[in-house]
């Protein structure tokens, strides 16, 4: 059987929302005051986009096979990761065949672990690995579900993560995740604050409605601890991301100190088999959330979702559009998927990587067919009318 083989990978720099989502303008929901570890310091306070959030860009990686098909990807990463890609990563793609993942992956981990292992460059080897995925759906014209073993699910139904969890509600989502505002920093009132906000929303939305807190490494274990105790009166679900993603004692203790029923939940910033191997095996976290685009790609995320299940630990991904879809579909340990309200208000379903991609399927009415995915590999194609710059070649 001829398999076609990798001719040659590009790399690809964009800006302006996509999938680096936290590049928005002026007055965006997302930008708005949100607690974070750098809120210890008012200047940074008040916009994360003040201490450099939105500073790398998109990446876009496209692979083109010898048969003419084209994989590609998005992730954030912008120019230093179109860096690794053009000038470490391609050497161990092109003259492969497209089948060659499993290798290609061991490859990249391998010979960047002297200076990767987290954060930047396993984004990079996470978009490589799912343009390698979306070429190979492409070569054999099936979806990526498919070659993941197939969906256990004929639809998806969604949460919605954004500032209005009211209006989430009434267009049809299960449950809404709420930015946390304020932070250890802001002391006594900040905390009675966030905890009024909860209180309003639970008004609006009555008791069924899951509503959860998003902390963005913010807290540290006494505030977060507070912070859960008090949200019991108003049901919250779960605690998010309260704590470094580097303080596993933290996240294994917060755990212990929880309301019983209040879940824990974390790893939308860490990273392979092992980092997760930390939170299952510590007891950190009731849910992880890896993304897919950050964790090591589709590639890592079957092994770490593998590893959560021998851990009776959901796995409930990041963000991410199609390419948490096309996973989440496959796992009896994923039901239910997040949906990122990208809308400056959080008031309207749009697709949550506008505008890079086209034929981004969104939920309607929180929830998504299984057939608005059955298309070859991820589905999607870049938007032509993105500016795609070029940093480096090879
Ligand atoms: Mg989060």
């Amino acid at each position: 059987m001829s398999i076609p083989t990798i001719k040659q990978v590009r790399a690809f720099v964009l800006r302006g929302g996509g999938a680096d989502y936290h590049d928005q303008g002026d007055g965006h929901w997302i930008d708005d005051h949100i607690s974070t570890p750098m809120g210890k310091y008012p200047e940074y306070r008040q916009s994360r986009r003040s201490f450099g959030i939105n500073v790398l860009g998109t990446l876009v990686v496209e692979i083109e096979a010898s048969d003419g098909n084209v994989g590609f990807a998005v992730t954030t990463g912008g120019e230093p990761a179109a860096y690794i890609v053009e000038k470490h990563l391609a050497r161990f793609l092109e003259g492969a065949r497209v089948t060659d993942i499993e290798r290609i992956w061991d490859q990249m981990y391998n010979s960047t672990l002297y200076y990767g292992r987290k954060g930047l460059v396993i984004n990079t080897i996470s978009g490589v690995d799912l343009a390698l995925w979306d070429l190979l759906g492409k070569v054999r014209r099936e979806p990526v579900h498919q070659l993941l073993g197939g969906a256990v699910r004929d639809e998806l139904q969604f949460y919605a993560t954004g500032a209005r969890p009211d209006l989430a509600q009434k267009m049809g989502f299960i449950g809404g995740k709420m930015p946390l505002h304020h932070g250890p920093s802001e002391g006594e009132e900040g905390l009675k604050k966030n905890l009024e906000e909860l209180a309003t929303m639970r008004e609006r939305v009555g008791p069924d409605f899951w509503l959860m807190f998003d902390c963005w490494m913010s807290l540290d274990l006494n505030y977060a601890t507070r912070l859960a105790r008090g949200a019991r009166e108003y049901g919250l679900k779960w605690i998010e991301e309260a704590l470094p993603p580097d303080d596993y004692w933290g996240y294994a203790e917060l755990r212990r100190n929880a309301p019983t029923g209040m879940m824990v939940t974390t790893g939308e910033h860490e990273a392979t088999r092992w980092g997760f191997r930390m939170l299952l095996e510590m007891g950190c976290c009731d849910i992880i959330q890896p993304d897919v685009g950050w964790c090591g790609g589709v590639t890592e995320l079957l092994k770490i979702s593998a590893l959560a299940d021998a851990h009776n630990a959901l796995v409930v991904p990041h963000g991410s559009s199609v390419y948490s879809y096309h996973f989440v579909a496959t796992r009896q340990n994923s039901p239910f998927a997040e949906f990122l309200m990208m809308a400056p208000k959080a008031d309207q379903v749009v697709p949550m990587f506008h505008p890079q991609l086209l034929g981004e399927p969104v939920p309607e009415n929180g929830r998504m067919r299984l057939s608005r995915l059955d298309q070859p590999g991820f589905g999607v194609t870049l938007n032509p009318e993105c500016q795609l710059h070029r940093p480096y070649t090879h």
